[in-house]
């Protein structure tokens, strides 16, 4: 057996990222994200590991969004006891990030007990085949055909202790250094300028006498993007597996984002209204209140009340101000000043849930950034519920909704809208900044992959590479962004399917 790649997640989709990488008897993983979004695909987290996780090597992790590790806790359940190798920030935050999602989900299950103690009997006693038959929050394709070894279970995928396990798992690696990973597969780390700690992931990979060099992009960070440094340019690989989340579309300048972002809160203020902003609580909220510092520094907005209703957000902030050795040097010479450009002044963090149901008494105007950032659940559902019919108030959506989802819906001009079985009259005004997105947009993932192109090297050829793999992206976007690949680096790109195994010599 050569080396081969194997797509287990995010193909066709933004969500889920999971790449098998083998050679010989080893294999090493990189990502093991959770699938969220519409129902359709959150019900993929349902489905079994495509291989044995014991057997497993080793665990590379890009970043510490919830859509590229959220499943880890998972696999370490089912039977991984390897190294999960991450930068530090990426190991302090995916702490955070799964300790909540865990939380969350036994929320859930506690819920759907209540609701269906018939159902969670029938899970108990190995008799849920039918349940999957059953459940109406299941695509009609999965329940009439249930993917083998699919348990139907409401029941969480993992639980605080299996966190606790998977922390103890985590091996620090430095952006730059290259890292023994396995037997035959050396892993460089470099800056990908996502969020705090994201990485590209360079893999060599010998099996005899062949060496492949294997590299992943990861979710790509815009080069303007507040706090975190720009995407490190690579430029050799013979594969790349990249990222296309917005390979059909250009984000505005950052300068016309913020400047948007200035006019969005003058008119709420004049307006005495309020304006919720739903957000990623890593990442988004920390470059956002960076945003909010500067206007307000520049005198370019009134001083709204801010709250940050979301106690992940909290954490992760502290885990940003742990890590100043990452900061790009803008912010660095912030800090160096005696700024703190990562705090807002007067921000309250609202951690309790009766807090956060106060913030709508509180005296308008103000300012509400809380999560899910794709409305899907989360804080953010009551604040829609109060805010949703209100004409004083401006709901501002700064990052990417996917499709099947309440945000997507909203944002191209939905109507009426569906919160927790109650429709509500969509009477808030609906706002959307796209030079926010911690995303590359098109142009800047061209320029990223047009360094493979550039000459390198000691033997005078370019380290374009011989095929490149789209991952990442919902169809609308991979579909064009290939034809642009092919046309500008002139090299093969193909889009995987679901599983699909693609040898690389
Ligand atoms: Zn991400």
């Amino acid at each position: 057996m050569g080396i081969e790649i194997q797509f287990l997640g995010a193909v066709g989709t933004v969500t889920g990222s999971q790449f098998m990488v083998r050679a010989g008897d080893r294999s090493v993983l990189i990502d093991c994200g959770m699938f969220q979004g519409s129902p359709e695909e959150v019900s993929r987290n349902r489905i079994p590991f495509a291989f044995e996780a014991g057997t497993l090597d080793a665990l590379l992790l890009t970043h510490a969004h919830l859509d590229h590790c959220g499943r880890v806790p998972a696999l370490v359940k089912a039977g991984y006891h390897g190294p999960i190798f991450a930068t530090g920030a990426t190991a302090d935050l995916a702490e955070i990030v799964l300790r909540d999602s865990a939380k969350l989900q036994a929320e859930a299950e506690a819920r759907w007990r209540r609701k269906h103690p018939e159902e969670a009997a029938a899970a108990e006693l190995g008799t849920e085949a039918s349940a999957v038959e059953d459940d109406p929050s299941l695509p009609e394709r999965i329940r009439k055909a249930p993917p083998e070894g699919m348990t139907m279970t409401r029941a969480a995928l993992y639980d605080e202790r299996d966190v606790e396990q998977t922390v103890r798992q985590f091996r620090a690696v430095r952006y730059g250094e290259m890292t023994d990973v396995a037997p035959g597969f050396h892993a460089t780390f470099h800056d990908a300028g996502h969020i705090l700690g994201s990485a590209i992931i360079e893999l060599r990979v010998t099996e005899g006498d062949r060496t492949v060099t294997i590299v992943f992009s990861g979710d790509l960070g815009r080069s303007d993007t507040p706090i975190v440094a720009d995407p490190t340019p690579v430029s050799h690989a013979d594969f790349v597996v990249v990222e296309s989340t917005y390979g059909n579309r250009e984000h505005a300048a950052h300068e016309v984002a913020i400047e948007e972002l200035a006019e969005a809160i003058n008119e709420v203020a004049g307006e005495k209204g309020v304006m919720l902003v739903p957000s990623f609580a890593i990442g988004r909220t920390q470059e956002l209140v960076w945003v909010l510092d500067e206007l307000l520094r520049d005198k370019r907005i009134p001083h709204l009340p801010l709250f940050l209703d979301s106690p992940m957000a909290s954490r992760a902030s502290d885990v940003y101000l742990r890590h100043p050795e990452i900061y790009d040097e803008e912010t660095a010479k912030l800090l160096q000043s005696g700024d703190s450009p990562l705090v807002y002044p007067g921000e309250q963090y609202t951690n309790e849930v009766d807090e956060s149901k106060a913030i709508r008494t509180q005296a308008r105007p103000f300012m509400v950034v809380a999560s899910s950032g794709m409305l899907t659940g989360g804080r953010i559902m009551h604040h829609l519920k109060d805010f949703l019919p209100d004409p004083a108030c401006t709901l501002l959506f700064i990052g990417y909704q996917a499709e099947g989802t309440l945000g997507r819906h909203l944002q191209a001009g939905g109507k009426t809208a569906r919160v927790d079985h109650q429709e509500l009259p969509v009477r808030c005004q609906v706002r959307s900044i796209s030079g926010f997105s911690a995303h590359a947009d098109v142009n800047e993932l061209s320029a990223w992959l047009a360094n493979f192109a550039k000459a390198g090297g000691t033997d005078a050829a370019d380290g374009r590479p011989k095929r490149v793999f789209l991952v990442h992206g919902d169809p609308d976007a991979t579909g064009p962004f290939a034809e642009r690949i092919r046309r500008d680096l002139g090299v093969e790109v193909h889009l995987p399917s679901y599983r699909e195994t693609i040898s690389l010599g």
